[in-house]
């Protein structure tokens, strides 16, 4: 099998993970772009869009990493309501990551009238936060790296105000036989590559390539997104390229 991470115990997922992005961390943007061709950008801008957040959300943004999520929801509060009570919490297990986010919203008007605020955690436990506290809960492109993906969703749960909504945007199974042979190619061999070249690190790479497949179809995910309590329409997700990435949606009612 080429998952050479397939036998990696458990405990130290977390760990591996943590040197993954921390060795990222600094060239992440760039490297997003390289690997998508731009394309995170749009899925990033539709997930907003779909989003379509009102004035006044509280917004917490899990796995927020270097802050895509969070100026995306405030540029588009700001822009369409003028409103500056809209909020973000963006929450992080990695603080090399966090600091990119951080320094990326130092100096802004929404730091400022603090709508916008930084912790330090795990999305398995999100003990720092009270029930029933948000409106919206996002987690983009960090739920695969997690080790229990049912127990972040549950603290979703949780967390989220009756009638709050949990959006994931992560890579997905491509549903097409020839968009998916071209993409076993292009991340198989070409994104480890792409990554030694950029960033001298092709293991980090070859890691993210294979907790992607590992990752949940979008079925499968969409029942866990159920079994944790959340209402999730049928199918209740959006497919993007193709299913490359897929966007998911529950309710919780
Ligand atoms: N959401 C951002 C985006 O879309 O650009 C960042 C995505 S980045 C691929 C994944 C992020 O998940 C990293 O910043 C990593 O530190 C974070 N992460 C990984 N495991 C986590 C966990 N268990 N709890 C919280 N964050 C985690």
């Amino acid at each position: 099998t080429h998952f050479g991470f397939e036998t990696v115990p458990e405990q130290s997922k977390e760990k591996l993970v943590g040197n993954v992005f921390s060795n990222v961390a600094k060239k992440y943007d760039i490297m997003n772009d390289a690997m998508s061709g731009g394309i995170h950008r749009l899925w990033k801008d539709h997930f907003i869009r779909k989003m379509a957040p009102l004035p006044g959300t509280k917004l917490l943004d899990v796995a927020g990493g270097t802050g895509d999520i969070a100026e995306r929801f405030l540029n588009f509060t700001s822009q369409k309501y003028n409103d500056t009570s809209s909020s973000v919490h963006l929450v992080d297990i990695n603080p090399d990551m966090l600091n990119e986010g951080k320094s990326r919203f130092s100096g802004s008007s929404w730091e400022k009238n603090d709508q916008i605020n930084f912790s330090l955690g795990n999305a398995e436990d999100l003990s720092f936060i009270p029930d029933n506290s948000y409106d919206v809960y996002t987690i983009a492109f960090g739920i695969r790296n997690c080790t229990h993906i049912d127990r972040v969703v549950k603290e979703a749960h949780r967390v989220l105000k009756k009638g709050g909504c949990f959006m994931c945007l992560e890579f997905s199974k491509v549903n097409n036989p020839i968009i998916s042979e071209i993409y076993d190619i292009f991340s198989f061999k070409l994104i480890p590559e792409i990554g030694q070249l950029l960033a001298n690190d092709r293991e980090s790479y070859k890691y993210l390539v294979e907790s992607i497949r590992k990752f949940p179809d979008q079925e499968s995910f969409a029942n866990i997104i159920r079994e944790a309590g959340f209402f999730v329409s049928n199918p209740g997700y959006e497919n993007l390229s193709f299913g490359v990435a897929s966007i998911h949606i529950g309710y919780k009612l």
